[in-house]
């Protein structure tokens, strides 16, 4: 195979990255509750401090450093004057000398300064006996020791994770003005599919395809309109393609893009409106096409179910969340060695199905079973992909390769 006209993985994303742009900023104000994995429109900065007050980070007795008891040397015997709990400050004010009782999270009255933790006192009746001099400051929160008012709780592109809504809803927030979902229209081509469910005919296989990427897509705010299956059949395949590409931000298809007599896909959009590549160096996955369609942005996928998997994963994730407004981030690598010889040609970028583990303190990567390209079943047991560089050639069992964890892929 010659692979020197192959677009470059990197070129490819880069291509990508810079035609694609964020979809015209459209919004919509939801409920913090449901904004898990949405996209800030714009920066949220908090409204309050948090706390709202100065609090105690412990459980003691409240001092005033500056009281002249704590002229003389210590010991300090202090006689008690009143509580603060947690949601029941101290009424009146603390008087001079004495100590209040408080408790984690309780307003520091007025004009104490100091937090002296009950297992430094010696409690006798109602006067605790300090051994040591308090220090200004000590277990005293100040107000906005979290969150400072006024300060960017997130930023407009974040995609939002449960400690952006924790912070935001610490903060008392209730809503939040978030980039709207990326429309985007999905089917599989092929005469030989069938949806699970059905019978199977001769020469009939699952549609494994749609099905997969949309589970991969399920956390990501994408709006997907499933259109099923579509057979070989050019007519229908550019009539779909029409309209969704009128109705949609992005059409990803999958099957159809090679170079086989029944792969129309490509040639289609070609005619509707323009194709910017089709073949990429990696493997597994060469036929991926990336064309418009008006404003619409059309992914082909190859049919092979794990070249799907493969490529969605490298190409089309990124740039829905780049459309979607999301701050680009790139997936995280991770050295690793071998634990087995890897066979490799030059020319292609290869992403293999690996496991990899812990041993004796050193990551160690093993290629799951057989890596055809239509074996979903290669994904069995593993939790990353292993990037083979792509003028690699065979490597050998120690040779560090990059790792990329399916949690960061799939998350
Ligand atoms: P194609 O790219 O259409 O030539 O398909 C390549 C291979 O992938 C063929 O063996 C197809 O049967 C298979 N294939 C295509 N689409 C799917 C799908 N949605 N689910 C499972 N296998 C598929
Ligand atoms: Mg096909």
């Amino acid at each position: 195979m010659n692979t020197r006209q192959f677009l470059g993985l990197d070129d490819a994303l880069a291509v990508l990255r810079s035609t694609v742009a964020v979809l015209p900023a459209s919004y919509e104000t939801i409920a913090i509750a449901a904004a898990a994995n949405r996209i800030v429109a714009r920066r949220v900065d908090a409204p309050i401090d948090v706390p709202p007050f100065a609090a105690s980070a412990m459980d003691g007795y409240a001092v005033c450093t500056r009281d002249p008891i704590f002229n003389g040397a210590p010991p300090y015997v202090l006689a008690l004057h009143g509580e603060s709990r947690a949601g029941a400050p101290l009424r009146d004010a603390a008087r001079v000398d004495h100590a209040v009782r408080i408790f984690t999270g309780a307003v520091i009255p007025p004009r104490c300064d100091s937090i002296v933790i009950q297992e430094d006192v010696e409690r006798t009746g109602d006067s605790v006996r300090l051994s040591e001099r308090p220090r200004a400051g000590s277990n005293v929160r100040p107000p906005g020791h979290d969150v400072a008012r006024g300060t960017a709780l997130c930023d407009a592109g974040t995609r939002l994770g449960p400690f952006d809504l924790a912070w935001m809803t610490a903060c008392g927030l209730t809503t939040i003005d978030v980039r709207a979902k990326v429309r985007l229209a999905l089917f599989s081509t092929g005469d030989e599919l069938r949806n699970a469910g059905d019978s199977l005919g001769s020469g009939q296989i699952y549609d494994a395809n749609r099905f997969v990427l949309q589970q991969l897509l399920r956390d990501a705010p994408v709006a997907i309109t499933d259109l099923g299956i579509l057979p070989d059949e050019p007519a229908r395949i550019e009539a779909t393609l029409r309209t969704a590409a009128a109705a949609h931000d992005a059409v990803l298809t999958s099957g159809g893009v090679s170079v086989g007599d029944a792969d129309y896909v490509r040639a289609i959009v070609e005619r509707l409106g323009r194709i910017e590549f089709w073949k990429i160096a990696i493997k597994p996955g060469k036929p991926f096409a990336y064309g418009r369609i008006g404003a619409c942005h059309f992914f082909g996928l190859p049919g092979n179910p794990v070249s799907t998997i493969v490529t969605f994963l490298m190409l089309v994730k990124p740039i829905l969340a780049q459309l979607g407004g999301a701050r680009p981030d790139a997936p995280s690598t991770i050295p690793a060695a071998l634990g087995v010889d890897v066979a490799h040609d030059r020319g292609r970028v290869e992403y293999q199905r690996g496991a990899f583990a812990n041993v004796a303190g050193r990551l160690v990567v093993e290629p799951t079973s057989d890596q055809s390209s239509n074996r979903i079943g290669s994904f069995r047991g593993a939790n990353c992909l292993i990037e083979i560089a792509r003028d690699s050639g065979d490597l050998a069992r120690g040779d560090t390769v990059a790792i990329l964890p399916l949690t960061g892929l799939l998350s």
